[in-house]
């Protein structure tokens, strides 16, 4: 399963994140995941849970932030949103020839470790390692 492997490579890319700051545990992780990534976040939710357990994020909540498809025309560089049905066709001038501005994201947006003090946010930066 595609989201399994994905779910693995974040919770190894934190585990070692986060193995950095010995005595904080991670609450939560946050992904940016764009709609042409090719991920299901309900399965990648349910990976995650099954991942996590045993290791330094068990319990750690999955955050998914779904980014939009977005494509750039070509011609007239006009960027337009894409929806299912996927139309390509630009909207300004009915070019057909476009490129993806984004919506292929697949990156851990932040990382939420928690101490005894309360919840601090650290940011980690990059892309989740491809499986
Ligand atoms: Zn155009």
């Amino acid at each position: 399963m595609h989201e399994l492997s994905i779910a693995l490579s974040v919770v190894e890319a934190v585990e070692e994140f986060a193995a950095g700051y010995p005595g904080e545990r991670v609450e939560e992780v946050r992904l940016r995941v764009g709609a042409l990534a090719g991920v299901e976040a309900e399965a990648l939710d349910f990976s995650f849970a099954v991942v996590c357990e045993g290791t330094a994020l068990a319990g750690a909540r999955l955050a998914i932030e779904h980014v939009p498809a977005v494509v750039r025309c070509r011609p007239c560089e006009r960027e337009f949103a894409v929806r299912p049905p996927l139309d390509l066709r630009c909207p300004a001038c009915g070019g057909g020839s476009v490129e993806c501005a984004s919506g292929r994201e697949l990156e851990i947006a932040a990382v939420v470790l928690g101490t005894a003090e309360g919840a601090d946010e650290r940011e980690v930066a990059g892309d989740v390692p491809s499986p």
